[in-house]
Formats: structure tokens, C-alpha cells, sequence
């Protein structure tokens, strides 16, 4: 059987600055590689292509925060242990990226469940969501960019619906797609950038609809901290 190998970005220790799982301590494991490509997006450096190529490093530059387009590749043991063993007291693992979904990530949701941890998924829903039933799978659709999508099955499989909020037109592609969410799943509403205008629309929006409206803050931006 051929081996499970994944294309990382970074791996870091922090704290979880958005959505529901907020102020929670977490690995961060960011993979490789985004097709969807926002013109806001504060990861480019995740994207495969960005015009500057992607590095190869090994698996231990990883560790070291750069910002740059790169990559180390790993094998599901290599990932697994060196998240075991550098952090055993952290609870939370975050898969994030570019778009975890494009890699193979059921069964490093699946062995880091069994080694006790909690794991989450952050994807823009473009792709089809194969994780562990236990992941807590936090969606936040791309849809306003070009050639943007959301698949109605990870909306299904949500535990919470994420949404970048700028102006009125986000709300808007959000009340597009809103009938396709079941009606427990939380909507948090993000506001771009922080921006007050963004986020006054957020609370005015949140506080109108109720329910399961929510506003989902970055702290790491309120806090000025990484
Ligand atoms: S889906 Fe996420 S990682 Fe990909 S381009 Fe958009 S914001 Fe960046």
C-alpha cells in the first residue's frame, strides 16, 4: 500500500482566535496547497503557486515561522509523533491551510483522535470533507471570488458555518446558500479585516436575526498577539 504523505506548510503553537472553538489552546498544522485562490487571503504564502515557486524544506523548518511559499513533505508517522511529542499538553489540533481538504486528512484526524486529541478542520467547503466523524468541522465558504464554491455536503457535515462578512453582498451570497445549512448548525459572522464597518454590520446582523447568529471575532488581531 502506498504511504500516506502530506505537503506542510507550517506547524505552530498558539491559541484558537476565531469561531466557537475560540481562546482554546492548539497545534496548528497549515498543508500546502489552496485552489481557490481569495484576493484577501492572509495565507497566500500557503498557495502552491504564487509566482515565487514553493521551497522545499525539511520537516523540522516547519516549525519556524517564515511566510514564505514552502513545504515539507512528512509521512502520516512523521506528522503524528512530532505533534505527540512536542506538544502533549495541548488539547486541540487545527488542520488548516491553503485547503486541508485537498490532502488525504481522514487519517491523521482519525490517529490523532485515537492518541487523545480533539481535533478541527478548517476548510473553505470546496472540496469534498473526509475526516474522522469526531473532527469538529468549522466551514467558511469562498464563494464572492471568482470561480468560488461551497459543496451543499460540507455545508451538510458543518459543525459550524464560518462567514467572511465585508459589506451587504456577503451577507447576501450567505442568505444564498443559508437554506442548505441545517438549521443546528451555528453561523458565526466574521467581519473582514476587522474593519468597523464590517464588524458593526456583524453585531447589527447578529443581534436582528438571533438564533444561531453569532459574531466571531480574531483575537489574535483584537489582542495583537500571534
Ligand atoms: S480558501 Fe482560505 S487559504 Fe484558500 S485562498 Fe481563500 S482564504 Fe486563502
Amino acid at each position: 500500500m502506498e504511504e500516506i504523505r502530506y505537503s506542510i506548510n507550517e506547524i505552530f503553537a498558539s491559541v484558537q482566535g476565531e469561531g466557537l472553538l475560540a481562546g482554546t489552546p492548539a497545534v496548528f498544522v497549515r498543508l500546502q496547497g489552496c485552489p481557490v485562490h481569495c484576493p484577501w487571503c492572509d495565507t497566500k504564502y500557503s498557495w502552491k503557486e504564487d509566482g515565487s515557486g514553493t521551497a522545499k524544506i525539511p520537516l523540522s523548518e516547519v516549525l519556524v515561522k517564515d511566510s514564505r511559499p514552502r513545504s515539507a513533505d512528512a509521512t502520516l508517522d512523521e506528522l503524528v509523533n512530532l505533534i505527540l511529542e512536542r506538544w502533549p499538553r495541548i488539547p486541540l489540533v487545527v488542520i488548516t491551510g491553503g485547503e486541508p481538504a485537498e490532502q488525504p486528512i481522514r487519517p491523521l484526524t482519525e490517529r490523532l483522535i485515537a492518541a487523545g486529541k480533539r481535533v478541527s478542520l478548517e476548510t473553505s467547503g470546496f472540496l469534498e470533507i473526509d475526516v474522522a466523524p469526531e473532527t469538529f468541522v468549522t466551514v467558511s465558504p469562498k464563494i464572492t471570488v471568482p470561480g468560488g464554491r461551497v459543496l451543499d455536503s460540507a455545508l451538510e457535515r458543518a459543525d459550524e458555518v464560518k462567514m467572511v462578512i465585508g459589506d451587504e453582498s456577503d451577507l447576501a451570497a450567505l442568505d444564498a446558500i443559508t437554506d442548505k445549512i441545517p438549521e443546528s448548525t451555528p453561523i458565526s459572522l466574521q467581519p473582514l479585516s476587522m474593519e468597523e464597518s464590517a464588524a458593526s454590520l456583524c453585531f447589527r446582523t447578529a443581534v436582528e436575526r438571533g438564533g444561531r447568529y453569532r459574531v466571531s471575532v480574531q483575537l489574535h488581531k483584537v489582542l495583537r498577539v500571534r
